[in-house]
């Protein structure tokens, strides 16, 4: 029987801008990397006004994190659970 690999798990807290490059850069390193986000997708806020003005559909600027992510097998995106209210680390320190 093949041994199971450990990783350490990372938490990307937010699928802004930052999470998004921050969980991507992090990827193929050996961790096991969850992004959350209070939703389940990435909106491109600069082309909020696009939507706004009947340009875009609100779909064309916000994408599942389950599929930005498909192509990451060590990443995982989805929306925090709502009973989630906090996020304890590893020396008890709570966010
Ligand atoms: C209208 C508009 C146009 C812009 N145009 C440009 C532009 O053309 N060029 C440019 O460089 N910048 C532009 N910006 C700025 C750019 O959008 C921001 O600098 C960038 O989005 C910041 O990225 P971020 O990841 O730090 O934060 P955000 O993009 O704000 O992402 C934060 C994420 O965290 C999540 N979150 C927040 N609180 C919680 C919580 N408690 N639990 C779980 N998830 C949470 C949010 O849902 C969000 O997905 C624009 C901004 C606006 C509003």
């Amino acid at each position: 029987m093949g041994e199971i690999e450990h990783h350490k798990r990372v938490v990307v807290v937010g699928a802004g801008f930052g999470g998004l490059s921050a969980a991507k850069r992090l990827s193929g390193h050996s961790l096991d990397i969850l992004l959350v986000d209070r939703n389940n997708y990435h909106l491109f806020v600069p082309l909020l006004y696009q939507v706004a003005t009947g340009n875009l559909g609100e779909e064309e600027v916000a994408r599942p994190l389950r599929q930005i992510f498909r192509s990451h097998p060590d990443a995982q995106g989805e929306r925090t659970p709502k009973e989630v209210k906090q996020l304890l680390l590893m020396k008890g320190t709570a966010l």
